[in-house]
């Protein structure tokens, strides 16, 4: 019997999972500089796999049967369909680093497996000669929790894993792997639903970081057993849906992104996002203000132009914000600062409770951190109807500003997204960045001098290009449009604040 590494030890079994964890990440943390190629799960027997190379050992002999009928067929179909039909490269070949066959392995096992299952290889570049950090790895899977039903989603999710390893086993960014690993499985397994489970834990801390993930101390500062990264699926999902045809095509494209000859860290996770979106997202800030976008639509809040399976979701899985904004009567204007400030590619919401004049369009405006770009993305839903959305971003100390056509809305939903410093690197740290929010009711929002953002009914569109071409929509003087409607005193306040704003914004320290 191998001897099991002491750093196995140290994996985390998470307590009231609502099914088993995979432990690749915490592998890839305690392992991912040793090219030690023992460690391989102990097993008395295997079947192997007439159509591909594919060998599945198992610990007990009485498995010998559940290997061939179970694993065997799951492993089958996740080969066929990640490899076959959507063209991601066969795994590594394990040769004579730790595997005895050119088979690839999985193992039945309850080694470390904790109810799950993880995927690891030796560190070490099988291919030295190509354009990828091939690492040749083998699936472990748990011989007593899985059942069989759900054998076919570890089994897809694991196995996407290698294939990861395949193009770009140096990666850093563990975000990357799991919420492709997790979108791969209901891609290839569509009917279970597995990854719906773990939506809620990405949703709940939307001011997160895309380059954390649940063993980051930001994260755990909320949630010491969060499923972040795997919840993460919906990051994932969200570039097949708006920019792929959801057939697991466009993950593949973001690992070949992600890819590199040696063990080097770029191109990194934004690299790759900065070319997710092709022509109708070109910048990788275009990229995530979309999924700031499509995270709003979830649950009771998916308005059937979003997410495919968003309506199915659970309520729970519904974007978390801070606390709502009132704006009625004579209170039509506010500023407040976050609970929770974003970190780097992350993003605070608000919800708008809404009075009975919806005439008046709202106006919101963001006044952030210097050090960090800034978007916005404004919701308004509508009954019977995709909801209205506009979108804007702004370089580091410009000014950031839409209205949002509040006619027929039925809910109100704003979210800021710090865009990072320019040029964001995933490595090294992604601090907190404040931000204050101002909304006030203007009179037009089509005027020239409006700004307006025009996104609006078309959700998947970006954010219009401006002569500098970043994308932004710097918007409007908010003082600048015609005020018909007569103001409050507190919009009268609001506007003075507008304008101490305004010049802060206009003379960046
Ligand atoms: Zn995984």
């Amino acid at each position: 019997m191998p001897v099991v590494p002491a750093f196995f030890a140290v994996l985390v079994i998470q307590p009231a999972l609502a099914r088993g964890p995979c432990g690749t990440l915490q592998l890839r943390e305690e392992r991912k500089h040793s090219a030690d190629a023992s460690g391989r799960p102990d097993s008395v027997g295997y079947v192997d796999s007439a159509i591909y190379p594919i060998r599945v050992h198992y610990r007990r002999a009485e498995d010998a049967d559940r290997a061939a009928t179970v694993v065997l067929p799951a492993a089958e179909m996740a080969w066929e369909v990640e490899v076959d039909q959507m063209g991601w490269l066969e795994p590594t070949v394990d040769a004579d680093i730790g595997g005895d066959t050119d088979r690839f392995d999985y193992y039945l096992t309850n080694e470390e497996t904790a109810g799950g299952g993880w995927t690891w290889g030796p560190y070490r570049d099988v291919y030295a000669d190509d354009d990828y950090y091939s690492i040749a790895a083998f699936v472990a899977l748990d011989d007593r929790y899985i059942t069989d039903h759900d054998m076919p989603d570890f089994v897809a999710h694991e196995f996407n894993h290698a294939l990861q390893y395949r193009i770009d086993g140096a990666e850093a960014t563990s975000f990357v792997w799991e919420s492709t690993a997790e979108a791969m499985e209901e891609l290839v397994v569509p009917d279970s639903n597995l990854y719906v489970i773990d939506i809620a834990d990405f949703n709940d801390l939307p001011f997160e970081s895309l380059l954390f993930d649940g063993y980051s101390d930001e994260v755990t500062a909320y949630n010491d057993y969060s499923l972040y990264e795997y919840g993460g699926s919906i990051a994932g999902l969200y570039l097949e849906q708006a920019y792929g045809t959801n057939d697991g095509t466009t993950l593949l494209q973001l690992w070949l992104d992600l890819a590199q000859g040696g063990d080097r860290t770029s191109p990194d996770y934004i690299d790759a996002l900065a070319l997710a979106g092709g022509d109708a997202a070109p910048t990788y800030e275009d990229v995530y203000l979309g999924l700031a976008e499509w995270r709003m639509f979830v649950a009771d809040d998916d308005d059937g132009a979003h997410y495919l399976e968003a309506a199915d979701w659970p309520r729970a899985a519904r974007v978390a914000r801070e606390p709502d904004l009132a704006l009625s009567g004579a209170e039509a204007g506010v500023s407040i600062t976050p609970v929770d400030a974003p970190y780097d590619l992350g993003t605070s919401y608000f919800d708008v409770a809404l009075d009975a004049d919806m005439t008046l369009p709202l106006h919101v405006m963001v006044d952030g951190d210097d050090a960090s770009q800034w978007g916005v993305v404004a919701a308004a839903w509508q009954d019977g109807a995709a909801a209205r959305v506009v979108k804007a971003r702004a370089e580091a100390g410009a000014p950031l500003e839409v209205d949002l056509d509040l006619t027929g809305a039925t809910q109100v939903r704003i979210g800021v997204a710090n865009l990072g410093a320019p040029n964001l690197a995933a490595g090294g740290r992604h601090p907190r960045r404040d931000f204050t929010l101002t909304l006030t009711r203007t009179s037009d929002v089509s005027g020239e001098d409006s700004g307006d953002t025009s996104a609006e009914d078309h959700p998947d569109s970006p954010a219009p290009e401006t002569k500098a071409g970043c994308g932004c929509a710097t918007g409007s003087d908010p003082l600048g449009a015609p005020l018909g409607a007569p103001l409050t005193g507190t919009s009268l306040l609001a506007v003075a604040a507008l304008t101490m704003l305004r010049r802060r914004n206009t003379h960046p320290s």
